[in-house]
């Protein structure tokens, strides 16, 4: 077995991909330390606690369960020793805002009947869709999630050339979705899960329809604590395994070399023999690093497209929400100019298509007794103009159309209220123009085509989490941990 016994790791940044990765090399017999320069483990997965009232800040839909198995399994230890699961129901509820409105359950006949009900055939589709989707959720998951291809060289395989054929790849989800259904809602339903790989339906390959495998198929769950649970889970994980952690300790510079670093903080310089950084990209990249260490130029990082950023609302309410479920989703009938105003002409979006979660539907401990926890997120483009003003004027906007299209009047019932917008992300997270994600799945940035985890310049020095691969979400921020671990034992282990 590849052994780190005697090597020293310091991982700058404690997002989930900083994390599990941590836990592998500890478990290599790495002595590692982590250090995060917010006040709390986790990354964009915090959380905010007031008065009585706990938000997951970011994630708070606990997808692909076999991913958390698989990597608590590598460490004897399964996801019920640190927090349980509840299988939501409905996994979620769409309004669209012309009055009608969908859940998607986890019974799937009765989706097919829904299905039925827009167009005739559809429900018979919808079971072709999934299968497609689960075949290459499957294949993608062995082939290229797990076994990370970074050279272009390594498609060149014949069978794994054969299995990227397979996939579709090179098709945009906009024409794979139409093959199955021509209801522009049940395009919508079939779509909306980009949003979480931060892409539209005509930048993400069709690749991606293996979403809908995960929530159809594989189920929308709640983990004790929500996911604020599994963060404390892979941490406490990582204690047992010998990390350290220190929060409030940001990183300034990454200088040395291999096996003789110097990672600068405001409290003294850290010196271990090897560096991983789980900061976003372009800031470890043009911040962290001298120009000379840099992997890529400003112009690099400018041409990026860039997953949204979000206007989050994070509302304590008086009294219950209950035409709300869990998970739910406001869309416009035509959301392609919410789209455009994402990627193509940025803006505030005029008729936005947003997220509502609502914890306390689950969970009586994240709000006090007859009040109600719920957070509301819509995409924004990153880069855009966030004033005191642009946050005022747009929260009306939400609190007007939550009542119009979903029946849900808050106005009058909020007790506790705090936002988090462009800015914020910017300055919690060091993200790029305040991207919520990183950068998005589009072609030209899935697998190979995205960052490396081997920094380009600087031996001994990786890079992990969303902006790398496998990509963007929790579960694939756990597996980029995984991958970086992998790079890291190849070269020392
Ligand atoms: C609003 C929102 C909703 C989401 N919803 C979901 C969802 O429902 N399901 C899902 O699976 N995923 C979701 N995601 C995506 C998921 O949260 C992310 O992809 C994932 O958590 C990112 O992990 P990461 O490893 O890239 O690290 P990050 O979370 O990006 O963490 C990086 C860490 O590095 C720290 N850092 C930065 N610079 C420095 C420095 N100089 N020194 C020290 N530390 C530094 C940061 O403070 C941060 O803690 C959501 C994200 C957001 C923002």
């Amino acid at each position: 077995m590849q052994s780190l016994a005697g090597e020293s790791v310091v991982v700058i940044g404690a997002g989930v991909g900083g994390l599990s990765t941590a836990c592998y090399l500890a478990d290599a017999g790495a002595d590692v330390r982590v250090i995060e320069k917010n006040e709390q483990l986790g990354g964009r997965a915090s959380r905010l606690e007031r008065d009585g009232f706990r938000f997951d800040m970011g994630p708070s839909w606990y997808l692909m369960p076999d991913v958390f198995e698989r990597f608590f399994d590598t460490f004897d230890r399964t996801p019920s020793d640190y927090y349980g699961l509840t299988h939501l129901d409905p996994h979620y509820r769409i309004f669209f805002k012309d009055g009608d409105q969908v859940d998607v359950t986890p019974d799937l006949e009765r989706t097919k009947d829904v299905f039925e009900e827009y167009e005739d055939g559809a429900g018979e589709a919808l079971e072709r869709y999934l299968e497609k989707s689960k075949e290459n959720y499957e294949v993608g998951m062995e082939h290229f999630v797990y076994e990370d291809r970074s050279r272009l060289r390594d498609y060149l395989d014949l069978d794994v050339a054969r299995q990227a054929r397979g996939l579709s790849l090179l098709g945009s989800m906009q024409g794979h979705v139409e093959d199955y259904f021509e209801h522009p809602k049940l395009q919508q339903i079939m779509q909306y899960t980009l949003v979480f790989l931060g892409g539209s339906p005509k930048n993400t390959p069709a690749l991606y329809n293996l979403m809908s495998h995960v929530d159809f198929n594989l189920g929308v769950w709640y983990p004790e604590d929500g996911i604020g649970g599994v963060i404390d889970g892979i941490a406490d994980l990582g204690r047992e395994l010998g990390v350290e952690y220190e929060t409030n300790r940001p990183a300034t510079q990454i200088k040395g070399r291999e096996g003789a670093f110097v990672v600068e903080t405001p409290e003294g310089p850290l010196r271990p023999d090897l560096v991983v950084s789980n900061a976003d990209y372009p800031h470890t990249d043009q911040e962290l690093l001298s120009p000379e260490r840099q992997g890529y130029d400003a112009d690099y990082w400018e041409s990026r497209t860039y997953a949204p950023s979000a206007f989050l609302l994070y509302l304590g309410i008086e009294g219950d929400v209950d035409e709300l479920a869990h998970h739910t989703l406001v869309l416009p009938t035509d959301w392609n100019e919410h789209f455009d105003q994402i990627f193509e002409e940025p803006a505030w979006p005029d008729d936005p298509a947003y997220y509502c979660c609502v914890p306390s539907e689950t969970d009586d401990d994240v709000a006090p007794d007859g009040h109600s926890a719920l957070f509301v997120l819509v995409p924004i483009a990153p880069g855009l103009e966030d004033t005191p003003e642009n946050r005022e004027q747009y929260r009306e906007t939400i609190l007007d159309d939550l009542s119009e299209n979903t029946g849900t009047d808050l106005r009058g019932r909020i007790v506790l209220e705090e936002q988090f917008s462009i800015e914020d992300f910017a300055d919690r997270y060091n993200s790029y123009d305040g991207t919520a994600l990183g950068l998005a799945h589009t072609l030209r940035q899935t697998a190979l085509f995205r960052p490396p985890h081997r920094s380009k310049r600087v031996d001994g020095l990786y890079i992990t989490g969303g902006d790398t691969t496998p990509g963007i979400g929790v579960p694939m921020c756990l597996i980029s941990g995984e991958l970086t671990a992998e790079k890291v034992l190849e070269d020392h282990g």
